[in-house]
């Protein structure tokens, strides 16, 4: 009996969603008295054995290449492989873009019962079983999911449980797997470059249609580039071509939980904060006192953006 973890990664990085589920799966095996173990498909650059410090004692590398080609079902067949070799309690994912495409596939292939968006350790110590707190409505709501299978598969909610560092090394052994390649190859992968992944980002600043065009967006990617944070928008502004579609948050767009959130020229509809209330700390900048998003603020500037926003990006270069 283990916890398997499975380790998203990108560019040879690992991603730090990833390293919050390493954290989250620790801790959930210390309280289940047993083992946290990852697994990492193809190859990074980063030390596996120094994962021990998250909380791991083994990590299992498949480290073949072609797995960068491989789609969510093949990697799914090898992760689910991996998880019954082990005998793995239960199957932990990031619940981001890769994590939800991976998760239900694993569920499947192992008959488990499968919680997403989970937000807090399982409840494994009280009469209610392994139950689950996880976010529902559009972040409106917690429900507690109880999972009654005896193989159980986790989505995490980022940020949401810290990664949590501290000292030990974790065993690597070396898995001669590959994937199953014969249904379908990934043949490229168009990056964005130069830009933080939204999901990943500690702070986002995102526009809205008060900024009136593409031709005033200097005003968020500026504030954004001396805060080192990641630029999002809202969906008007997608849909109307200002801005690529892979920047509008929301109900239907992506959404993310950074720990800062500013929204400059957003009114705040229920489908906008679906995606973004889960925030830390929510800065709103509208000139209309009246504006929904105030409500959800924990910050909020009444003013025109075209003054408001320069002036606080040369206040941050200043420091
Ligand atoms: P507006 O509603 O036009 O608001 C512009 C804001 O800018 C106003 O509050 C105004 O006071 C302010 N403003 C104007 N000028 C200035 C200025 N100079 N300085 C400062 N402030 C100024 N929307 C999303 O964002 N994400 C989603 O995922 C999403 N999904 C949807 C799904 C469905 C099924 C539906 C029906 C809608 C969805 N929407 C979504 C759209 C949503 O309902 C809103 O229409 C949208 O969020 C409004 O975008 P906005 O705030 O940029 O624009």
């Amino acid at each position: 009996m283990s916890i398997l973890i499975y380790i998203d990664h990108a560019d040879g990085q690992i991603k730090k969603s990833a390293l919050e589920a390493i954290s989250y799966g620790a801790a959930l095996a210390k309280n289940l008295n047993t083992t946290a173990e990852a697994i990492v498909l193809g190859k990074v650059n980063e030390d596996l054995a120094g994962l021990g410090a998250y909380g791991l004692s083994a990590v299992h590398q498949a480290a073949d290449e072609a797995f960068d080609k491989a789609d969510a079902q093949a990697l799914a067949k090898t992760v689910a492989g991996v998880a019954g070799t082990l005998s793995a309690e239960v199957v932990i994912f990031a619940a981001n873009a890769n994590g939800i495409a991976l998760a239900p596939r694993v569920a499947v292939r192992l008959k488990a019962g499968l919680v997403s968006s989970a937000v807090a350790l399982p409840d494994t110590h009280t009469e209610a079983g392994f139950t689950v707190k996880k976010v529902v409505f559009s972040g409106k709501a917690f429900a507690h999911v109880k999972i009654n299978t005896p193989v159980k598969v986790i989505t995490l909610t980022g940020n949401s449980y810290p990664a949590q560092k501290a000292a030990g090394t974790a065993t690597v052994s070396q898995l001669d797997l590959h994937p199953d390649l014969s249904k379908v190859t990934i043949t490229g992968v168009q990056k964005v470059e130069g830009e933080v992944p939204l999901t990943e980002a500690e702070i986002v600043v995102s526009g809205g249609r008060g900024l009136k065009g593409p031709e005033n967006w200097n005003l968020i990617t500026d504030l954004a580039h001396v805060l080192h944070g990641a630029v999002a928008c809202s969906r008007p502004v997608a849909d109307d071509g200002w801005r690529p579609h892979h920047e509008h948050v929301g109900q239907t767009g992506i959404q993310i939980a950074p720990n800062l959130y500013i929204a400059i020229g957003i009114s705040g509809a229920i489908q906008h904060l679906g995606g973004v209330n889960r925030s830390k700390t929510i800065v709103v900048i509208n000139k209309d006192p009246e504006a929904p998003f105030f409500k959800a603020a924990d910050y909020g500037i009444i003013g025109d953006a075209f003054e408001v926003v320069p002036r606080l990006t040369e206040a941050i270069k200043a420091i």
